[in-house]
């Protein structure tokens, strides 16, 4: 891990909070998913069991997908007996799951000290898209996304985050790892929460994911997109090579202070000089820049011209995304005329910029639609977590 995660200064408690009082047996066991190899061979050395139960454990949880120690038919009979009263291989609780008309599945999850985060699905022609979350909430209040009204009440924990990808294999029946003919092709790390806040268990979780003994996912059907946490883009890019998609929004600064106020601290410039030397970019590898579409607030031609001027010189290609809109937003989305002038603009200048469809909004699982129910949690409970919560945005 880079000493620079730390420098951001926001590293929330991986976990709680905790309720207090002695745990149940249930709470008891150790979590296997999301463990390394490295943790799984000291878990089974703690148990007396020789190192080589580590490997075994490894390819049934990440390759097989195994939800039960009896289906681990290699491991010894007394050992498979033995794990379920000392280890779990939960997933997130589905809670409720709801499938759109455009096939799009989203999911809300429970974890286990009962916070709630949703997971999409999004089905295409040539690819299936997972869309994970990486934290409750989010401290960061960008002001046309959903999440941003909710509260961060903690990270995710890598086990948490690669629970999302096992339970949508586990429900589109993808087990063992397919090597062709997958529906879930690609993961985006585009649901609720700021993953380059939370780098260590995202890059945890990323370098799991990408095991080609495990779940099999090439670096190149990850992205990670973040609204600009300047200082983690660069070990991002050099540890864990994934696509990049940055939420860009606006092109000047004033405007973008508005809609993202991270903006304030690491500002345009710092943020495009991050965006240029991000490792490992060229034309076939492109950063992706999300912008969100907006009436009368980013959607200019000027604007659109502006993007152009910014980009230059940077492997890049644009997402235009129309505005989705929540209860109590003060946007509307920009017009189709106004999202098609901008677009052209873009490609008139030869960069790519298709218009994002919106998927799953009837079922607000379109991108920024996503909020949990954890904001409605007990105060107490919500003060437990306080510090990681009192990071300002700005
Ligand atoms: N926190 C990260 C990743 C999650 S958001 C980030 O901000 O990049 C995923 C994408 O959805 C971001 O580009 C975000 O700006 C965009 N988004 C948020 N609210 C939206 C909304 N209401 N309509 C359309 N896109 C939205
Ligand atoms: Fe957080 Fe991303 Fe939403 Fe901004 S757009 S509030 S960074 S989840």
């Amino acid at each position: 891990m880079s000493t620079q995660a730390h420098e951001t200064g926001f590293q929330p408690p991986r976990h709680g909070p905790f309720k207090a009082g002695p745990r149940t047996p249930a709470e008891r066991r150790t979590p296997l998913v999301g463990m390394d190899r490295g943790e799984l061979t000291a878990f089974v050395e703690q148990l007396g069991e020789p190192k080589f139960r580590a490997k075994q454990l490894y390819h049934w949880i990440h390759h097989r997908g195994a939800t039960d120690f009896d289906q681990m038919t290699t491991l010894a009979k007394g050992l498979r007996a033995r794990l379920p009263e000392v280890a779990s291989l939960d997933r997130p609780m589905v809670k409720d799951k709801q499938v759109s008309h455009d096939g799009t599945i989203k999911w809300l999850l429970r974890l286990a000290d009962l916070q709630e985060v949703e997971a999409v699905f999004i089905p295409e022609e040539d690819r299936g898209t997972l869309c994970i979350s990486s934290q409750v909430g989010c401290t960061l209040t960008c002001r046309f996304c959903h999440t941003g009204t909710q509260r961060l009440v903690r990270n995710l924990s890598a086990g948490e985050m690669l629970g999302q990808i096992m339970l949508a294999r586990d429900e589109l029946n993808e087990w063992p790892t397919p090597k062709d003919g997958r529906r879930l092709t690609n993961i985006v790390l585009m649901g609720m929460g700021e993953p380059l806040y939370n780098y260590d268990a995202v890059a945890k979780m990323i370098r799991q994911a990408m095991d080609g003994d495990g779940l099999g996912f090439s670096r190149r059907r990850i992205t990670l997109s973040t609204s600009g946490v300047v200082p983690m883009m660069q070990p991002c890019g050099e540890e864990l090579g994934v696509n990049l998609a940055v939420s860009l929004h606006a092109v000047d600064d004033a405007t973008r202070d508005y809609l993202v106020p991270l903006n304030k601290k690491y500002p345009l410039d710092q943020l495009m000089a991050a965006c240029r030397a991000y490792p490992g970019l060229n034309n076939a590898r492109r950063i992706t820049f999300e912008y969100v579409m907006i009436d009368g607030v980013n959607d200019s031609p000027a604007e659109a011209r502006q993007l152009v001027r910014l980009l230059d010189g940077i492997p890049a290609k644009v997402n235009l995304i129309p505005f989705n809109p929540w209860p109590g937003t003060e946007f509307e989305c920009s017009s189709p005329e106004a999202i098609e002038r901008f677009s052209d603009i873009l490609y008139a200048a030869n960069l790519s910029a298709p218009v994002r469809t919106p998927r799953g909004q009837d079922i607000m699982a379109a991108c920024g639609q996503l909020r949990s129910e954890s904001q409605r949690q007990k105060k107490s409970v919500r003060d437990a977590a306080a510090p990681a919560a009192a990071e300002p945005a700005g």
